[in-house]
């Protein structure tokens, strides 16, 4: 034990002497115990950074005259001192913390250490965000070989007396003495053994007596030290105790997991003992407000009869319902609190209103009754599922409770996740077999595949498939669509799996890296076990894990509340949410979602399917400008359609066509088969073409002959696609007869020039479709997502009606990090503190924002009307929308089923920001 409670004050040796006497004096003066009870508090609910979340909390229900017992709070700025100060506390705090005990026997007409009628005292961490578990907690303290007959005598239960006491040694010895729970269990084991006794409960008095003499020795032999019988002795070793447990490793470890500073400190906080575990009309237990898991506006929770709060914890016993309704919908055979202890129950119900209307949220509260009376320990706003979250914010707005406006901010954006994808049953057991990144959410069973081929087949014989790839590419994209789910071994949150999955609303575990592919062998390894083609697994792409046979799910069901709260978020949001959609299943659902128009729609699929792969290779390996028109010219009719039936599902929504962005090494017949196929279409020798692959094969393609670079060498690629999307555009006019609104979009730009040659090659197509007063209205913009081109934006303006930040790429060449490879290291990036979190989830707004911002000002210097948009991944994800909100961009895009969470954030971000 190293604990001092000298006050030593900070060093103030240097300072002259009138700096000192002050700093000395404020000190003195300085408050740094709370108390509270008896229907009043020094503190209040406002304070949870001084007194933490509990000692706010038990304050503001004491001065609401709720049944809490009397205690006090030692201020977190204690905690900081003790940490600075090696173990040394501030002048004058033992005088408070004695006044402070002295208002507790007061209330309790008990006295610390009093033989006869002893005060007890529970010594419990509380920081200002919760921290379950992490820090160390003392209960039964006063417990001494003279006050343990006191309580004997008062409650005429020697029995319980003397567990409590064996139980605060153990306690004490674990947490202030550093003597390990093992050597008491094993004494309690032995004597239970020699005694023939099975439960706890079955040892009396006399036998917790000797166990206790032989705790003692016990802690003699292994901590060098008695245990201590004075309790002012025992209580500021176990105030210190909790004070360095702010600092143990796993608090650490989890304030680093969490973001929470180090400095915020925890308070301790001082109470009267009450105790659950003083016989049958004795109990402990934690409610809810609300269920938490359903929303239904009725207590929820469990108990236990004669227990201390440990035993719930400690997973011994079954706890049981405290409603009746609640036992039913658990199938519970054990009686309902409602049933066994009416009047403790109604009491609770009617605690519960108060706090509701008090904290206008729901909460989650722990509560003890000792010999027929209600004691609340604790109240904090309790954690709740999505679906919940939405139930309660809207019957809270019905019942007056709280605003719109408050009710938007309950529901966290990304939360709503859970609700758009079916997921896995909860109580469903499951092995898991790999985890890679959560890439794509939902949960998909299926048979697993090694091909995009044989995905495709399984699906037309009415099959599930889960595609497994080592990575997938563009060519996957029939088999992607095909299959339920789909896992990778390599890549990261932006691969092309990763991407075309959240797309598409496909489950997605992307870089699972335990998993080894052998395709020629048709089998998987996964974590020494081998699978075969058809094996069953299921996915959880909200979870990263990949799990052996059929794991039941559950579906999403988008109840009346969703779309209620959604509706009230758009009333508030300044952003707008387009969406990131290139197949008419996608628009479809994006309008679902609510999305109000298209922000990115990538072509390059449209150059996958069928024959038009072969048209595309046919045009790459054409030998002059002829023979590229003539193969272009067979994928013209093709990609007209597919905007067409775009057109005609946005009716009259802008839409956004990016022109062909992938590198043309994409594009390269692979196999001899394929080149075979080829060779024949296109009337070229074999040998040619194999010559021409490998010619055309690069090293490093996301930097080469690809985006708008493809366009000026090849301009008619782009040529073919602007007449394409314009025919389009004068079909739909015609039909609807309402002007089709379209955005061209350039990719890849990293110099005006380029965007300047393009947009003339856009402009005299147009000139060349829209003759007899056909109306198409277009506007040629950028993508920026290039350092360079977010430096030039001035310039690059001068060009663009619009800019949309292509975050993916962007983020990929400010960091240099391939967005394909880097899920094999940024987990230890993220580990050990080198990144707070990976950059193609949430925005790196220090790096690739900074770039961002620069583009905004210096793009609308040139443009005061310049529509900046976000189209990268970063468009779904609510912490970026956020950060969009305050660059002041017009808009972000995102993957249909993340349409939603792109609203809410939205709200958030003009709700907290009031602009
Ligand atoms: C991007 O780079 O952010 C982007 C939207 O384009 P892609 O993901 O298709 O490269
Ligand atoms: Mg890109």
């Amino acid at each position: 034990m190293n604990t001092s409670i000298a006050h030593a004050g900070i060093p103030c040796r240097d300072l002259p002497i009138s700096s000192k006497a002050d700093i000395l004096s404020k000190q003195k003066h300085a408050k740094y115990v709370y108390t509270f009870g008896n229907g009043k508090a020094d503190g209040d609910r406002s304070m949870k950074i001084l007194l933490g979340g509990k000692g706010a909390g038990l304050a503001e229900m004491s001065a609401l005259g709720l049944p809490v017992p009397p205690g006090f709070t030692i201020t977190t700025q204690v905690c900081t001192w003790f940490t600075n100060n090696v173990g040394e506390y501030p002048p004058n705090l033992d005088v408070q913390v004695t006044e402070s005990i002295a208002a507790i026997e007061k209330i309790t007409a008990t006295r610390f250490g009093d033989p006869l009628r002893p005060l007890l005292l529970s010594v419990r961490s509380g920081s200002r965000v919760s921290m379950p578990g992490m820090m160390d907690t003392v209960l039964n303290l006063g417990l001494n070989d003279r006050t343990v007959q006191g309580l004997a005598s008062d409650s005429e239960d020697p029995r319980f007396a003397y567990d409590s006491y064996r139980r605060f040694i153990q306690m004490f010895a674990d947490v202030v003495m550093g003597v390990p729970h093992h050597h008491f269990e094993h004494i309690l084991d032995q004597h239970k053994r020699a005694r023939s006794f099975h439960l706890d409960t079955d040892l009396s008095a006399q036998d917790w007596q000797q166990i206790i003499s032989q705790y003692k020795i016990k802690i003699h032999s292994e901590a060098g030290h008695d245990f201590p019988q004075d309790p002012r002795t025992q209580l500021w070793h176990s105030i210190a105790a909790v004070f360095r447990s702010w600092s143990n490793a796993r608090a650490v470890t989890y304030r680093k997991l969490q973001n929470i500073p180090n400095d915020w400190g925890t308070a301790v906080n001082v109470q009267a003992m009450v105790f659950g575990n003083m016989g049958e009309s004795s109990a402990t237990g934690v409610a809810f407000t609300r269920n938490p898991a359903t929303g239904d506006n009725a207590l929820y929770g469990e108990y236990l009869v004669n227990a201390q709060g440990e035993d719930v914890v400690a997973g011994i016993r079954t706890p049981q319902q405290i409603t009746i309704a609640g036992k039913v919908a658990n199938r519970s055979n054990l009686p309902a609190m409602e049933e066994v202890m009416p009047s403790m129950f109604h009491e609770l119900n009617a605690i519960r209103h108060t706090l509701e209307e008090h904290y206008s949220d729901m909460q989650d509260i722990e509560f003890t009754i000792q010999r027929g009376k209600l004691y609340i320990l604790q109240t904090r706003a309790g954690k709740r599922t999505a679906r919940a979250a939405l139930k309660i914010a809207c019957e809270m707005v019905e019942e007056g409770l709280i605003t719109e406006d408050e009710a938007v901010m309950r529901v966290d954006p990304s939360s709503l996740n859970q609700l758009l994808h079916p997921r896995i049953d909860p109580t469903a057991e499951r092995q898991v077999l790999a985890e890679g990144l959560a890439a794509s959410p939902g949960a998909a069973s299926g048979h697993i595949v090694f091909s995009a081929d044989e995905a495709e087949r399984l699906a037309q014989s009415g099959e599930k498939a889960i595609l497994c790839r080592t990575e997938t590419s563009p060519e996957d994209i029939h088999g992607m669509n095909a299959a339920v789910g789909i896992v990778t071994s390599r890549g990261g949150m932006t691969s092309h799996a990763a991407v075309v999955a959240r797309g598409m609303g496909r489950a997605c575990v992307a870089g699972a890296s335990n998993v080894n592919i052998d395709y020629n062998a048709n089998i998987m390894e996964v974590g020494g076990k081998i699978l075969q083609e058809g094996d069953i697994v299921t996915i959880d792409g909200g979870s990263g894990e990949v799990m052996l046979g059929e794991v039941p799910t559950i579906e999403p069901e988008l109840s009346g509340d969703f779309s209620r709260l959604m509706g009230w978020a758009d009333k508030r949001r300044k952003l707008g949410v387009l969406v990131n959609a290139d197949t008419p299943e996608d628009c479809r659902k994006a309008l679902e979602f609510g999305a109000e128009g298209i922000g990115l729609c990538r072509t390059e699929h449209m150059f996958f399917e069928g024959v038009r792969i072969v048209a595309m290779r046919e045009m790459i390996l054409a030998t002059n400008v002829a023979e590229r028109r003539k193969a272009l010219r067979k994928v013209l009719p093709m990609q007209r359609d597919d905007f067409a039936e775009i057109f005609r599902i946005m009716k009259g929504r802008p839409v956004t066509i990016r022109l062909l962005d992938p590198p043309l090494h994409e594009f390269l017949p692979h196999t001899e088969a394929e080149m075979h196929v080829v060779s024949a279409a296109a009337g070229l020798s074999l040998d040619y073409v194999r010559e021409q692959v490998i010619r055309l094969r690069e090293t490093n393609p996301m930097l080469g002959h690809r985006g708008c670079r493809v366009g000026i060498t090849y301009p008619e690629v782009y040529e073919m696609q602007t007449r394409a999307i314009l025919e389009a555009g004068v079909i739909i006019g015609r039909e609807t007869g309402v002007n089709v609104e379209v955005e061209i979009m350039v990719p890849f730009v990293g110099v005006e020039a380029e965007l300047k040659i393009v947009k003339e090659c856009i402009d005299k197509v147009a000139k060349e479709v829209l003759v007899n007063g056909e109306k198409v209205h277009y506007v040629v913009g950028t993508m920026i997502e290039l350092p360079r081109a977010a430096l030039n934006a001035g310039k690059i303006a001068k060009q663009a009606h619009f800019f949309s930040f292509g975050t993916n790429d962007l983020t990929q060449m400010t960091f240099g990090l391939s967005r394909d490879d880097a899920g094999s290291f940024l987990p230890t990036y993220e580990k050990r503190g080198i990144i707070e979190a990976d950059p193609f989830v949430h925005l790196d707004e220090e790096g690739v924002g900074e770039l961002m911002q620069l583009a905004v000002e210096r793009g609308r210097k040139t443009r005061a009307d310049l529509k900046v948009c976000v189209c990268g991944e970063h468009g779904g994800d609510a912490k970026s929308v956020i950060f969009c909100h305050k660059l002041g961009l017009d808009c972000v895009s995102c993957s249909p089923y993340r349409v939603p969470i792109a609203r809410l954030a939205a709200a958030h971000a003009a709700l907290s920001s009031g602009l």
